[in-house]
């Protein structure tokens, strides 16, 4: 598992910013958060979450439950 979240972070904060994330809550892993608006913005549902299955830093692919 690569650390890649952890190191953009520092670099980011120099700059007074971070990546978005979301967490598995049963891991620990972090994913990056890839932002998902609504189709029909007059729904009131919610629209679902996008987890990437590899890192878009490095490549590596993260591994699933
Ligand atoms: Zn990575």
């Amino acid at each position: 598992m690569c650390n890649c979240i952890g190191e953009m972070n520092k670099l980011l904060a120099e700059h007074n910013g971070q990546i978005v994330e979301t967490m598995n809550l049963r891991t620990g892993q972090g994913y990056p958060v890839i932002k998902v608006e609504k189709v029909n913005s007059r729904s009131r549902k919610s629209p679902p979450l996008a987890i990437p299955t590899f890192c878009p830093f490095c490549g590596t692919k993260y591994e699933r439950e």
